[in-house]
């Protein structure tokens, strides 16, 4: 038993290895190469707040599906026809949501808190509980400008991710040129497994805790896995709920929908600007898309949209892979058949599987399809050194946040395989949603065209910077300028958007000095 004096005693901290100093790896390096001041490095290794907070919700009342070996107990039990059509929400996992008095008029025979409904299944009634979700807002850096990143709705997060997600977005504002600095939160939650009221519950009392911490100038949330722009309106809808000038608030969160002053090329500009930048990879040899191969890990917001621009450039996809399962055509898959496949009401999932256009393979097999290009667009931690040494593409351009991990890198450097990295390849989300701020803020909105031509300006422009840093050879084009930013030797690609981003960075410091 430990005395009362040792009670207390705070262990020496021992630095041990997490997923946020591996994602750190990468900043330590080019803090290194390019001598960052030591202040400014102690102000950029960690966040400046991290907030962690509860959520709690009254949940609806629900029908959990047994097994067909425990439905056997009620093998008499008679159907129950629900009368109100409205009143049942199927959920991917089965369940399903008794919204309103979903059951009132309807011939229920309940034995045991169990019912059989039509499809012949029997369910239990499982009486709806109040329940709490843990949430957090990381805000890393605001140098630049205010604290800018996603939301994530997701069972497997945790203060480390979020800690390493903000990070990166206060590196890819440096490499976009936007003027902001990171963030990024969310909350502890399988969203698959909730109702929509509940979910909207859920969103509007997570708003109701982050108001205090973030504001239009200074933390915007956007989506990110498992949110989209039906969250991004209920944030918005509590934010600006009885607040007199409704209209300066609107730049609160950014991924709305366009109708209520979301911009044009918002939902599809993560995944066009993956594809400015493989474009860009392919013009600088001399190339275009036409004719390439690809595979697509991820097919929800990134992944299905990359997928159709480089469709639409003349590039075959061989294989792709998502939470549920992997498919393959050797002659190509139909992406428009296979975005309305996922995009199908009946198809709960939201999976490629079930697609008729393909036959399904194994993960692992996945890996090896031999394709040009490889976009990566579901989650961290995916491309392990395992995973790497048995790739059979030329390219991998990382529409993920952290798809390689640090040993992966290490032998994709080894094997030859090229990278553009996360933090120019992803950057055209954050991009968009820089213009939708600005549209917000001056009250205008502009065309898609408008947004594309700048978009693919800001990208090709900072990629090229990034590919003189990797190649050193500094120049001033009409296009860019690399002179300031090159290290006087050659570096891989990511750690040459790393020193473009700590370069930008660290300007603000040395010029505007340190609040004391
Ligand atoms: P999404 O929720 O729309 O789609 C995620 C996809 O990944 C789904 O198809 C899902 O099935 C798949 N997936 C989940 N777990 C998987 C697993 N273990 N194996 C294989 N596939 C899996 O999310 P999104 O918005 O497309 O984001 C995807 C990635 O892109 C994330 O890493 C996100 O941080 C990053 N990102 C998104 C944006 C944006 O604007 N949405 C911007 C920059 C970066």
């Amino acid at each position: 038993m430990a005395g009362p004096e040792n009670f207390m005693r705070v262990s020496t901290p021992q630095p041990k290895r997490t997923l946020y100093t591996d994602a750190m790896e990468i900043f330590h390096r080019a803090a290194d190469t390019i001598g960052l001041a030591p202040r400014v490095r102690l102000e950029l290794e960690e966040p400046d707040y991290e907030h962690i907070f509860y959520v709690t919700a009254k949940l609806k009342d629900r029908l959990r599906p047994l097994s067909p070996e425990a439905a056997k107990a009620f093998g008499e039990l008679p159907v129950t026809q629900v009368r109100d059509p409205n009143g049942l929400e199927r959920l991917a996992d089965g369940q399903i949501i008794l919204n309103g008095k979903a059951l009132l008029g309807s011939d229920v025979n309940i034995r045991r808190g169990h019912l059989r409904l039509p499809d012949g299944a029997v369910y239990q009634l499982v009486p709806g509980e109040s329940q709490r979700f843990k949430a957090y807002r990381v805000q890393h850096n605001q140098a630049r400008g205010p604290y800018k990143g996603g939301i994530r709705y997701h069972r497997e997060v945790s203060l480390d991710l979020f800690k390493a997600l903000a990070a990166e977005m206060t590196w890819k504002t440096a490499i976009a040129e936007v003027p902001f600095g990171g963030g990024k939160g969310g909350i502890a939650i399988d969203p698959r497994q909730y109702g929509k009221e509940e979910l909207e519950a859920i969103t509007l009392r997570f708003m109701y805790k982050l108001k205090k911490l973030i504001g239009p100038n200074i933390d915007i949330p956007a989506p990110d896995v498992g949110t989209n722009g039906e969250i991004m309106a209920l944030m918005m809808r509590q934010y600006l709920d009885g607040e007199r000038e409704r209209v300066v608030g609107k730049a609160i969160v950014t991924g709305k929908d366009v109708r209520i002053g979301g911009s044009e090329g918002r939902v599809k500009a993560t995944g066009q600007g993956v594809v400015y930048c493989i474009e860009d990879y392919y013009a600088d040899k001399g190339e275009t898309l036409k004719g390439k191969t690809y595979t697509v890990q991820g097919f929800g917001n990134v992944g299905s949209n990359a997928a159709e621009i480089m469709h639409g450039l003349g590039a075959r996809c061989l294989a792709v892979n998502d939470a549920d399962g992997t498919i393959f055509n050797p002659e190509g898959i139909d992406i428009a058949a296979l975005i309305a496949h996922v995009a199908d009401p009946k198809n709960l999932k939201r999976s490629v599987l079930g697609f008729p256009g393909a036959q399904v393979i194994e993960k692992k097999a996945f890996w090896e399809v031999p394709v040009d290009v490889l976009v990566p667009a579901a989650l961290g931690g995916e491309i392990t050194a395992d995973v790497a040494e048995h790739l059979q593409v030329k390219l991998i351009a990382e529409g993920a946040n952290g798809p390689t991990t640090p040993d992966a890198d290490r032998v994709l450097q080894k094997r030859g395989i090229d990278l553009i990295p996360d933090i120019i390849a992803n950057a055209g989300g954050v991009t968009v949603s820089y213009y939708e701020w600005i549209q917000n803020k001056r009250m205008e909105s502009w065309t898609e065209a408008e947004v594309n031509a700048k978009l693919e300006h800001a990208l090709k422009r900072n990629y090229r910077i990034i590919r003189d840093i990797s190649r050193n050879t500094p120049r001033k084009t009409e296009m860019h300028d690399s002179r300031p930013f090159c290290v006087g030797k050659q570096v891989e690609p990511r750690l040459a958007a790393m020193i473009l981003a700590l370069k930008r960075i660290e300007a603000h410091y040395i010029i505007e000095g340190f609040s004391q």
